[in-house]
This record gives C-alpha cells, structure tokens and sequence, in this order.
C-alpha cells in the first residue's frame, strides 16, 4: 500500500489553542506526523511517496471560492491590519445577525470560522494544499487501479465545510476525494469516517446528495466537539435523504458498543454499493485520547481494519484525528495492517 505524505505539513503550527480558557500547545501537532512515519517504517509500510503539485480545482469542487480566497490571504491581511498573535478571531455570525463577510480581518475570520481552537498562522495555506495535494494523490492511485492507498494528511479535514474552518481543519481531504472519484465517473462514493468526532464538514457538504453516502460513528454532540451536529435524525435532505447516517455514542463506550456501530455501517454502505470507500480515519477513538471519551484499545485498530477490508471495496484511507501521539502511530498502523489483513 502506497501512503502520501508531504513535509510541509509542518508549516502549519500555530502556538496556541484556545482550550479550557487557556492557550495551549496545540493538541494537533506536527510530532503526530513523526510517530505516524516512524511506526510505518518500524513496520515495513515504507512504501512512502511525496505527492504531486496541489490541483486547485478539486479544492474548488467541494469548497466556496470566497473561502478558498480568505485562507490564501488571511496572513497578510492579518499582519497588515497590524494584529501580532496568531488568527483566533473575536466575533461570530451568531443567531439572528447577518450572513455578510465583513471587510475587516478579524470579522472575517470570523465569518469563516466554525470555531475558535483552530488558529491560522503564516504556513497554514501551504500546509493546507500539501495536506490536499496527499490526498488527490492518493485518490489518483487508488482510481488508476490500486486496491488502497493511504493519504497521511496533517492538518486534517473532516470538520471543514465548503465554507468553514475549524477543528484543526482547513480543506476537506476526505469530501473532496470523493468528489473526485464522482468527476472521474465513479456513480457512488461511500464516506466511512471513523474519528471521534462528527465530521460535520462532510456532512455538510453531501447533506442533499445521494451519490455520496457519509457514514459516520462518533461521540455524541450532547457531549462532544463539534457540538451543534451529528444527531442520529440527521439524514440528508432532499435527494440526500437516507444518505446521511450517524452514529453518536455515549461516554466512555467501548468497542463492542462501537464495533457493533461499524458491523452497522458496514452493511448499510455493501447495501449502497458505492465504486470506491473513503475512510476519514481518526484514531481519536483510543482511551488514552486527551481530548476524546471513547475506550478502544490499540488491538481494536486491527479488528476494525480487518472489518473495513472485506467490504473489498477500492479503498481510499484519509488521515484525519488522534492526539494520544505516542500511540497514534501505533493505533494506525494496527489499523492499516488490519485491513491489509496482516
Ligand atoms: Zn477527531
């Protein structure tokens, strides 16, 4: 299995995260990366390429030019306005106010952002593209006849929506893959997002879509970042109805509540018969997890994966979550080795 990976993910490292009141070391840093590669090579899934110059107009299919313009130039209009931290803006289009992007810097971070824990600073945009241009690479493969591939991104994707920001997310590698497959013919996609956390940016995006269907089992939004989606009566709307379907779980659930989750989700996309499987896999389902509640251990990676592979279908693997780093390499690489039934 090939796995994609670009170096200059590391240009994305802001300094602080907004978390508990404080500012932190961001829990998504660039060592996640490190644990990741060197657990691959440990074991000999060492097949790693750099990816091909990041293509704009997938980027485009999924998210809103606006959006796509304001990463691009929110550095430099951050640092002309004069502001010296890094991007966390101060105000929100909340209830009852108006969906206007503002001209100033700050107002438009916050037009675009979903939340405040995810700070922009001078690399984001080219860590973005990199992270972006993982991706299409891998997709390129796995639509050229590889029967799986890994895309390694950092930053992640699965909380970006077509025009948001947030959850450690800038563009949205898993959606946009699927759109890519669609483009190039493909007549149905399935989204297995396994992370902890709802992707509530795929969702989004394919939430009146019937040739994407987003599959996603994570921690309940009662209790759970993103919050404010991912309810099980989330189903889609329009020709999306029934294509969308969650699975939020308690705290503190273990893997026979969420392996039975999966086994769910597994029949319901043989059901749909899709061409090709993406798997936003975040390995922020771990017990150890800091900023997560469920209790798998690292052995479930491997019993997932396995499970995941006998779909058999072509298979697109995204990296997204997971910030217990010393065991996050271990955890993906137990569930890469699952599905490749080793
Ligand atoms: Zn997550």
């Amino acid at each position: 299995m090939k796995v994609v990976f670009s170096e200059d993910h590391r240009k994305h490292f802001p300094q602080g995260e907004l978390s508990g009141g404080e500012l932190v070391t961001p829990f998504e840093r660039p060592s996640r990366m490190e644990y990741i590669l060197r657990e691959l090579k440990a074991r000999k899934l060492d097949d790693i390429m750099p990816p091909a110059k990041v293509a704009m107009k997938p980027i485009e299919r999924v998210h809103d030019k606006g959006y796509i313009r304001f990463l691009k130039t929110a550095w430099s209009e951050w640092t002309a306005a004069g502001f010296r931290g890094e991007i966390i803006p101060t105000g929100f289009p909340m209830r009852r106010m108006q969906l206007r992007v503002p001209r100033n810097i700050d107002g438009k971070a916050g037009y675009y952002a979903l939340a405040t824990e995810t700070a922009i600073t001078a690399g984001t945009w080219e860590a973005a593209c990199a992270s972006a241009a993982a991706a299409q690479t891998a997709q390129r493969l796995v639509a050229n006849g590889a029967p799986s591939a890994f895309a390694l991104c950092r930053p992640p994707g699965h909380h970006a929506a077509s025009d948001m920001y947030g959850g450690y997310c800038f563009f949205n590698n898993a959606a946009m893959a699927a759109q890519m497959f669609i483009d190039q013919g493909a007549s149905r996609v399935a989204i297995l997002d396994v992370d902890f956390h709802h992707g509530n940016g795929i969702q989004d995006i394919f939430y009146d879509r019937e040739d994407v269907l987003y599959v996603s089992l994570h921690g309940r939004p009662e209790d759970a970042y993103p919050y404010f989606l991912g309810y099980a009566d989330e189903t889609g709307k329009g020709k999306g109805k029934g294509f969308n379907i969650n699975y939020p779980m308690p705290p503190g659930s273990p893997y026979d509540v969420w392996g039975k989750a999966l086994e769910s989700a597994c029949r319901k996309i043989k059901r749909y018969g899709p061409d090709a499987l993406v798997v936003s896999l975040g390995v922020d389902t771990f017990k150890e997890d800091p900023i997560s509640f469920f209790k798998l251990e690292s052995e479930d990676f491997r019993t997932y994966g396995a499970r995941i592979a006998r779909l058999k279908l072509p298979t697109l693997i995204v990296m997204e979550g997971g910030y217990a780093v010393e065991a996050i390499g271990v955890n993906t690489v137990n569930m890469l080795e699952g599905f490749l039934g080793g």
